[in-house]
C-alpha cells in the first residue's frame, strides 16, 4: 500500500498477489491433510548423547505431501498453520502420531524418547495440557518419554495463560524443552523461572564455532549457564566431527544435526539405530 493524499492505493504486484494466493491455497489444503493418512507423517531425527555417541531420543518433525504440488517444505506451511485456526488440529495430529509411534517403538523393545514441536497458539488453549494427557494415555505412553519443543517467543506470548499451561504440563510429567535457543528476546535468567528442562542451542550460532574463537566462547557461556541453572544442554544443526568434539569439550550433553543423521522416516530409524549399536 502506498499513501497518497491520505487515501491508501494498492499498487498491484503480480508476486505478491500469487504467494497470498498459494498461502491461501496451502491453508485450505491442510484442513484437508489433516484427516488424509496419505499426506501427513512424521520423520525423526536422532538425539545423540555427545559423551557416550549413543542415541538417546529423536525429534519428530511434520512433514506434508501435497496432493497436487508435491512435497510442501515446513519452513513454507508450518507458519501458515501457526498462524491458523489449524494450529490446535496440526499439533494434536502431531501429539497423536508421536506417542503411536512411541508405543510401537516400545512393543519392539526400542528405547527411545521422542520430542515434538509445539506452536505459540497451543500455550494459548486452556485444555492444551489436559488433552495431552488424554492423547498419551490413550496409546499408553508414559509422559516422561515425551519431550515438547517451544521457542521464547512462544512463551513470551501472553505469559500468564501460557504459565498455567506449563506448570500443567510438568505437572503431567512431560519435559519441557526451549527450542532455537539465542534467537529470541529471552534470557537464560528468566527461563530458570519457567518449569524448563532443556535448552536447544539455535543452530545458527553452533555454525560457526569451529572458526570462530568468539562464537566457541559464547556458546560456551551458553552451556556453562544453562548447566548452572540446571537445564540439560542440546547442540541443534551439527554438521561436522569438528563441531561435535568441540561441543563436547565444552561440557555440553547431548546434540542434533546432519553430522549423526538427518531427518529419516520411521521405518527407517530402527535399523539405523541397529546399526549405530552394532
Ligand atoms: P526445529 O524445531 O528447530 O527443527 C530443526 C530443524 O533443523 C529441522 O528442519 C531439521 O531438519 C533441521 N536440521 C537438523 N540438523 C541440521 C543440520 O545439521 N543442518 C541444518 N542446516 N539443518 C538441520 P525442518 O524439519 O525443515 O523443520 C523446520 C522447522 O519447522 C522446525 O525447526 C520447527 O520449528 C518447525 N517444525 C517442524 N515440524 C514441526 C511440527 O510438527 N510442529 C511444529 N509446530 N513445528 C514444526
Ligand atoms: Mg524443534
Ligand atoms: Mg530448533
Ligand atoms: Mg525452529
Amino acid at each position: 500500500e502506498a499513501r497518497t493524499g491520505g487515501a491508501p492505493v494498492r499498487i498491484y504486484s503480480p508476486a505478491i498477489d500469487e504467494m497470498h494466493r498459494r498461502r491461501f491455497q496451502l491453508l485450505q489444503d491442510f484442513d484437508a491433510a489433516i484427516a488424509d493418512p496419505s499426506q501427513l507423517r512424521l520423520v525423526f531425527q536422532p538425539r545423540v548423547d555427545l559423551a557416550s555417541r549413543a542415541c538417546i531420543g529423536a525429534e519428530a518433525l511434520l512433514r506434508w505431501t501435497h496432493p497436487t504440488l508435491g512435497n510442501i517444505g515446513p519452513a513454507e506451511f508450518i507458519p501458515i498453520v501457526e498462524h491458523s485456526t489449524h494450529a490446535r488440529a496440526m499439533t494434536a495430529f502431531v501429539v497423536d502420531a508421536a506417542a503411536r509411534q512411541l508405543a510401537s517403538w516400545r512393543k519392539a523393545g526400542i528405547g527411545v524418547n521422542l520430542s515434538l514441536n509445539i506452536s505459540a497458539a497451543n500455550l494459548q488453549e486452556r485444555d492444551f495440557a489436559e488433552r495431552m494427557g488424554q492423547i498419551l494415555s490413550r496409546h499408553d505412553v508414559v509422559p516422561q518419554e515425551l519431550e515438547l519443543e517451544m521457542t521464547e517467543s512462544a512463551i513470551m506470548k501472553d505469559t500468564g495463560l501460557a504459565l498455567q499451561q506449563l506448570n500443567a504440563l510438568a505437572q503431567l510429567g512431560v519435559r519441557l524443552a526451549i527450542d532455537d535457543f539465542g534467537t529470541g528476546y529471552s534470557s537464560l535468567a528468566y527461563l530458570q523461572r519457567l518449569p524448563m528442562h532443556v535448552v536447544k542451542i539455535d543452530q545458527s550460532f553452533i555454525r560457526g564455532i569451529a572458526a570462530d574463537s568468539r562464537e566457541r566462547k559464547l556458546v560456551g557461556s551458553m552451556i556453562a549457564l544453562s548447566r548452572d541453572l540446571g537445564l540439560r544442554v542440546v547442540a541443534e544443526g551439527v554438521e561436522t566431527a569438528e563441531t561435535a568434539t568441540i561441543l563436547s569439550d565444552l561440557a555440553c550433553e547431548e546434540a542434533q544435526g546432519y553430522f549423526f543423521a538427518r531427518p529419516m522416516e520411521a521405518t527407517a530409524f530402527a535399523p539405523w539405530l541397529a546399526l549405530q549399536a552394532a
